[in-house]
């Protein structure tokens, strides 16, 4: 869709529709590396102070683009050093990201959409409800504050869709934003560096792998298909058989072989049983992968709690002794609200009335996307 004058997002664009641009007004597309360049490495969002870029470009910017960025609500910092930042987008909605250090490293995790559809019952965000799909503008701009503005010494070096929303219910702008994060000239990250999470949104992950090149995480957290559609009700759409096959094609696909990170959250007494992690195990057993198991971070009247200490361990153990590499992922954040699940925001109009928060949507027909119902 051609935006109309005056209205190109300044962050939302790839060096490729600034090349396009650039050519159909006559004017040279290398331009576009500098722009990019501009914007992204050097944080540079004033066209007077563009220098790279001649003038009469630098006109053209000025009349057809623009650039609101989200504004800061809140900003939180954990114990451990975790950041949390509300971000109210220009529809009032308020979306949450996370900026996660570690040795050598800081993540940030991204939310996709303003709340989310899929209804996963110990999730928060789910409580929500859903606003709509965020543009790329807005993806990336949650990566452009933080790496410019509001914590520019701690240069992030991964991003994670794993904050509000499901990914690939958003697919197009997830994967622009993730090409921009990719673009040698903008934020410069390799494959491994840009992570894709999905609660099984089995199309989405065969798109995906035809267009962009990033990791894909899958939040599995069941072996077998009954209790993964109470816990998840999208299992009852795309079951646990279809999903580890799109995962295998995941692995398969692309230039190199990609290793599957599974993502499994241990609830005490629901899916934290030896024989559980047996079960799992099997069905991992020829699928490329590694499982991160996420300890609960539990919530006000979530229904769950956190699964022992010793239950955890022997969990991985199992899975350690079954020949399938798995680590625990240390909760960051906790105290902030900002650990995996933790994120709610706040939707200004929850979609209610949309068909969406009919359960059986996301069982049956045509799947529920942001402008409405489609294949
Ligand atoms: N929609 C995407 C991204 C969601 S959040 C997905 O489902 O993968 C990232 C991870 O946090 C997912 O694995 C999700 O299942 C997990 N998660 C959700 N709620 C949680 C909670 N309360 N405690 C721990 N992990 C949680």
């Amino acid at each position: 869709m051609k935006p109309s004058p005056g209205h190109i997002p300044l962050l939302g664009w790839s060096r490729k529709q600034w090349e396009d641009w650039l050519t159909d007004r006559d004017c040279s597309p290398v331009h576009a590396v500098s722009l990019v360049r501009e914007i992204h490495r050097h944080g540079e969002l004033s066209l007077e102070r563009m220098d790279s870029i001649p003038q009469h470009v630098r006109a053209a910017l000025r009349e057809q683009t623009e650039c609101a960025l989200p504004s800061v609500v809140e900003s939180n910092c954990a114990r451990d050093g975790t950041r949390k930042w509300l971000l109210r987008l220009g529809c009032g909605d308020v979306i949450e990201t996370v900026l996660i250090p570690a040795a050598g490293r800081a993540t940030l995790c991204l939310s996709s959409q303003a709340g989310c559809v899929l209804n996963c019952t110990f999730c928060r965000t789910a409580r929500s409800g859903f606003g709509r799909n965020l543009t790329v503008h807005e993806i990336v701009s949650q990566l452009w504050l933080v790496r410019h503005r509001l914590q520019p010494e701690m240069p992030v070096t991964h991003v994670v869709f794993m904050g509000m929303g499901e990914p690939l219910a958003n697919l197009d702008a997830v994967a622009d934003a993730a090409h921009l994060f990719r673009d040698p000239h903008a934020y410069s990250m390799g494959c491994r560096q840009v992570t894709v999470s999905t609660a099984g949104l089995v199309p989405g992950i065969d798109r995906l792998r035809q267009v962009a090149d990033v990791s894909l995480a899958v939040s599995l957290h069941a072996p077998d298909d009954v209790l993964r559609t109470q816990l998840m009700p999208i299992n009852a759409r795309y079951p646990i058989d279809d999903l580890l096959a799109a995962c295998r094609r995941y692995a398969d696909g692309g230039s190199r072989k990609r290793k599957i990170i599974i993502e499994y959250v241990l609830l005490d007494d629901v899916n934290d049983s030896p024989e559980r992690a047996r079960a799992l195990a099997g069905r991992l057993r020829d699928l490329p992968c590694k499982v991160n198991l996420i300890p609960f971070n539990a919530f006000p009247e979530s229904g769950y709690a956190a699964s022992p200490e010793p239950v955890r361990n022997r969990f991985r153990e199992i899975l350690c002794e079954e020949g399938i590499v798995a680590i625990t992922r240390r909760p960051r954040g906790d105290d902030i609200a900002a650990a995996c699940g933790q994120l709610a925001g706040k939707i200004r109009k929850p979609r209610a009335g949309m068909p969406w928060a009919d359960h059986s949507v996301l069982t049956h027909g045509p799947l529920p996307t942001a402008s409405g119902v489609a294949g």
